[in-house]
């Protein structure tokens, strides 16, 4: 047990660090974030299906081997998309290319010109007419999902979507279009904030606004693969850490999730010649951005393997709190390792579930899931998305110190015997999504397993 200690390197004050310690959180931390830079700037954005997503997914690969060792390729196809050259001109009141991006899956377009509508936030009571043809400006205040705007979209006979920007400063949104492969039924692009409100304050004064739209973006079967790492342990049962290594395109993914693939990484360096009680599995998942295809497939092929718990790294920053994600077995075992820690997280355990990251589909199968409250700064996070998401924006002491702390709930999971491997039956799952309210919104976007209920 104290060889798996020191080998996790978890820099506890309380533990002997002796000469055999491979390497502790703090250099395991840099090194990771020195690999991430690399990658970063080598490849640029991991869109799955890209040249760049798939050679930088084989530099891992290599980084990995260079650690001794030899992680497993496991390829899988689904329906994703490519970008193309998405173009949005204003051609009235004065000729100007606008700054635009396409949601995935939105469909290869040929170019046309149109005027453009205001369709505020499409809320339900909002009367719309004389859209047929048009091109609509849609305010980021809308609660639609994606898929639920290309619906409305269609139903209005508009020819293609201008959403305007959440964040201010010139920025996009890449997103996905849908959750399940389907190709939008028109295209739907990502407006600067800047330029959409000037096009909704000429549209508010009666003057036309005219546009010439076009693009080469398309949905496209994609082959990709998900990077395994098995680390066996002295018993079979599993704890899973995974991160999504897939990008949008725009900027680097340092952010998002880059920071998840330097802690996968930093993982990998710490438990370097550990006794491990339990196996540890790693898994690099591709296809997270369209719509969480890479842990799709991972869950898919667990089999009945004895699983304790995944655990999902998606932009882990600063973290605050430990959650549990509904399961009462897993909260107590976070707390027992909670109440041993010298330096309390500032909000403890948590036990609340949410839908959206590559959790989802384990806890779908069955499995147990943790993921981290842990925000990343302002000045950072607003970047999400976007060209900017680049490897400036992630201080090494974040990756360090969420290392540390990542690395500390892992070891608690492998060692925590009375945490034992089990699977939800299908009823407690459906349960562990409707008791949090996530029902309405994983139907809006077709990704509802369940069977409808009887009222
Ligand atoms: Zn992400």
């Amino acid at each position: 047990m104290l060889k798996s200690l020191t080998a996790l390197g978890l820099a506890l004050s309380c533990l002997a660090v002796g000469p055999a310690r491979a390497e502790d959180a703090a250099s395991a931390g840099q090194a990771a974030h020195a690999m991430l830079t690399r990658l970063c700037d080598d490849f640029g954005g991991r869109l799955t299906g890209s040249a760049q997503n798939a050679a930088a997914l084989e530099a891992l690969a290599a980084e990995l081997r260079g650690l001794g060792y030899a992680p497993q390729v496991d390829a899988f196809e689904f329906p994703g998309w490519r970008r193309g050259d998405d173009r949005v001109e204003l051609l009235a009141p004065f000729p100007r290319r606008l700054r635009v991006a396409a949601l995935a899956y939105s469909p290869a377009t040929p170019a046309f010109e149109a005027d453009v509508t205001d369709l505020g936030g499409l809320e339900p009571e909002r009367a719309l007419g004389g859209t047929a043809g048009k091109v609509g400006l849609l305010s980021p205040s809308t609660l639609l999902t994606a898929r639920q705007i290309g619906q409305r979209a269609a139903e209005l006979g508009l020819r293609a979507v201008l959403f305007i920007n959440r964040e201010a400063g010139g920025q996009l949104l890449a997103r996905t279009g849908s959750f399940i492969g389907e190709t939008l039924p028109v295209p739907v692009f990502s407006l600067t904030q800047e330029e959409g409100q000037s096009l909704q304050r000429l549209l508010a004064r009666g003057r036309p606004v005219r546009v010439r739209c076009a693009t080469t973006s398309a949905p496209v079967p994609v082959r990709t693969a998900n990077l395994v790492l098995r680390l066996p342990g002295r018993s079979p049962e599993r704890v899973i850490v995974g991160a999504h290594f897939d990008s949008w395109d725009l900027g680097q993914g340092a952010l998002d999730n880059g920071l998840g693939v330097a802690q996968l990484y930093a993982l990998a360096r710490l438990l370097r010649g550990a006794d491990l009680a339990r196996t540890v599995e790693l898994v690099w998942f591709n296809g997270e951005e369209q719509g969480l295809w890479g842990s799709r497939h991972a869950a898919a092929g667990l089999g009945d393997a004895p699983v304790v718990a995944m655990i999902n790294l998606d932009m882990v920053g600063v973290p605050i709190a430990v959650n549990a994600l509904g399961d009462a077995d897993l909260e107590a075992a976070l707390g027992r390792w909670h109440a041993r820690r010298a330096r309390p997280l500032p909000q403890g355990v948590q036990n609340v579930n949410w839908f959206g990251s590559d959790h989802t589909p384990y806890q779908l199968a069955g499995v147990r899931a943790v993921t981290f409250n842990a925000p990343i700064p302002r000045e950072s996070v607003r970047y999400y998305h976007d060209r900017a998401d680049t490897i400036d924006k992630l201080p090494e002491p974040i990756v360090v110190d969420s290392t540390r702390t990542i690395a500390e709930v892992l070891q608690a999971l492998v060692e925590d015997a009375a945490l034992t491997p089990r699977r939800r039956s299908a009823e407690a799952t459906e349960k562990l999504f409707t008791t949090f309210g996530l029902e309405p919104r994983m139907r809006a976007i077709g990704y509802w397993p369940f069977a409808a209920r009887v009222p």
